[in-house]
């Protein structure tokens, strides 16, 4: 089990807040294993909710700038399930 889904530049998470995926592309970097994942620099999705988060050490942070509910919070970044993420790509 993961925290993340890498395929080239692509990286794929759950976002617990828009209880969706999130696919983000270009110049991010990874750090720390696949259980505890930091990646940098934060993440801006734009689309049903506004969605500004930091992936730290296995945890989400919402920032206030985030529309939906877990805005402001820090949450366990959820593990993916295996073969849940395949249509994303
Ligand atoms: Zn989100």
């Amino acid at each position: 089990m993961s925290k993340l889904h890498l395929e080239g530049r692509r990286l794929a998470f759950f976002c617990p807040g828009c209880e969706c995926f999130h696919v983000v592309e270009g110049n991010w970097t990874l750090r720390g294993e696949a259980e505890k994942p930091t990646i940098k620099p934060s993440i801006m999705v734009i689309g049903e909710h506004n969605c500004h988060s930091y992936i730290s050490k296995g945890t989400i942070r919402f920032l206030g700038d985030s529309s939906h509910k877990l805005s402001k919070q820090i949450v366990d970044l959820p593990e993916i399930e295996e073969g849940k993420w395949l249509d994303l790509f």
